[in-house]
């Protein structure tokens, strides 16, 4: 807890509903709701490492204003700034294979975009490719032993669509401004969400006529993600290097962990069974988001 407060700090994370002025609307519903139906578990605006927010509402594709404190906006920088000469940045560099000698990483050979290879010697090496890249290149590498590739996890992720009488332009705010943890609960959570337009017709409910009215409505709707986090039993393996399946990846992704499950049966979500403030209509919709972590081999 006092490293992740340190982290915290060090990131840095703001209070969003402090420090920014475009909370998603769609959100401020999702409060009004879970007071009004006198839900006993947690809600909250989100914390978020994101400063002097624009309220693009961009944030899940990346964003383009230098607002999310993320590792190429502020960490990289960061580094340079306060290690001058000590930190150099390769982009567009490609990590193709950690050496070891003993049992000890001693570099990595990476290939440029132009074509040229670079070895870099190093006496630690960190990798940090995001949950399947790192798996793969530690397996490429011999690196983990059975372990690599294994014990990935999962956000499985289900949008519920509400359309509300009065216009929310949901889309005109920070992407995910609020929170709800059910009571007792600690593999499920829900989030008010709202997307760019493009996105939200990938995820609208309804197939042609009922697509086409469920988007005119675009500017009156918001969404609630119902957030489940998977078994940890995913597993990612190398496939044939050059064609279009260099990696197979398979998860049963699908299955809540035994927390979520068991609170499911006993006790089901009281946002199915009510109707949330606002007299909002409900549409159906499911999807998988894979957000992955996976069991790091040393
Ligand atoms: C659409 C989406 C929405 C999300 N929303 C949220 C959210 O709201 N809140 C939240 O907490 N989390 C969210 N997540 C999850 C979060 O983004 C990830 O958990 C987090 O980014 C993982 O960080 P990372 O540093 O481990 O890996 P990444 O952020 O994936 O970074 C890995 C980097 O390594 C690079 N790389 C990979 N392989 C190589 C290689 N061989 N050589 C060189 N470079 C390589 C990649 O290009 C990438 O830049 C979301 C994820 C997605 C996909
Ligand atoms: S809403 Fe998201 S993408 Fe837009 S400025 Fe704020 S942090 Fe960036």
């Amino acid at each position: 807890m006092k490293s992740f407060k340190r982290l915290r700090k060090w990131l840095p994370v703001y209070s969003q509903e402090k420090d920014n002025s475009y909370l998603e609307a769609g959100g401020t519903k999702m409060a009004e709701g879970i007071k009004e139906l006198k839900l006993d578990g947690v809600d909250a605006v989100v914390d978020a490492n994101i400063k002097d927010c624009l309220g693009s509402g961009y944030c899940n594709i990346g964003c383009a204003y230098g607002k999310k404190l993320s590792a190429l906006d502020n960490i990289l920088p960061r580094a340079q700034r306060d290690f001058p000469g000590a930190v150099r940045i390769f982009s567009e560099c490609l990590a193709e294979k950690v050496e070891a000698r003993n049992g000890r990483a001693t570099g990595v050979i990476c290939r440029l975009s132009d074509g040229r290879s670079l070895r870099v010697a190093a006496k630690t090496v960190i990798v940090s490719g995001g949950a399947l890249a790192s798996s793969l290149l530690l397996q490429r590498s011999g690196l983990g032993g059975n372990l690599a590739g294994t014990g990935l996890s999962f956000n499985v992720g289900a949008p519920l669509t509400a359309d509300f009488e009065e216009k929310l332009n949901s889309f005109d705010g920070l992407q995910i401004t609020h929170s709800y943890r059910p009571a007792g609960e600690d593999q499920l959570i829900l989030e008010s969400w709202f997307n760019p337009v493009g996105t939200q017709a990938l995820l609208m409910p309804g197939w042609f006529s009922d697509h086409f009215h469920n988007m005119r409505r675009y500017a009156h709707l918001s969404c609630i993600g119902v957030v489940v986090g998977s078994q940890a039993n995913g597993r990612i393996r190398p496939g044939v290097p050059g064609t279009r399946h260099e990696a197979r990846l398979r998860a049963d992704g699908g299955r809540p962990a035994p927390a979520a499950e068991g609170n499911e049966a006993r006790r089901p979500d009281p946002l199915r069974q009510r109707r949330p403030a606002g007299d909002a209509d409900d549409l159906p919709i499911a999807l998988l988001h894979l957000a992955g972590s996976g069991r790091r081999a040393r």
